[in-house]
């Protein structure tokens, strides 16, 4: 059985130059215009930027609905 969901790995795992391998990325918000917002995604190895997504209020939602999985913001040292 090989079932992946590559639609969710997408937005959790990027290749990243420096490390020469798919990492965990962070999510960041970058910029929230009207219709849109645009995501930066950094590398949690190296923290650097692997890639970029532009989120419309559409896909928003969407997105909001196939993820029901929320992180949890409690990373305190
Ligand atoms: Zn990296």
């Amino acid at each position: 059985m090989s079932q992946q969901q590559f639609e969710s790995f997408t937005a959790s795992s990027l290749y990243c130059e420096k490390c020469k391998a798919a990492m965990p990325v962070r999510e960041r918000l970058l910029l929230v215009l009207p219709d849109r917002e645009l995501y930066d995604y950094l590398c949690t190895n190296c923290a650097s930027s692997v890639g970029q997504r532009e989120v419309t209020a559409g896909e928003k939602v969407m997105a909001r609905a196939a993820s029901p999985r929320r992180s949890r913001r409690g990373l305190m040292p």
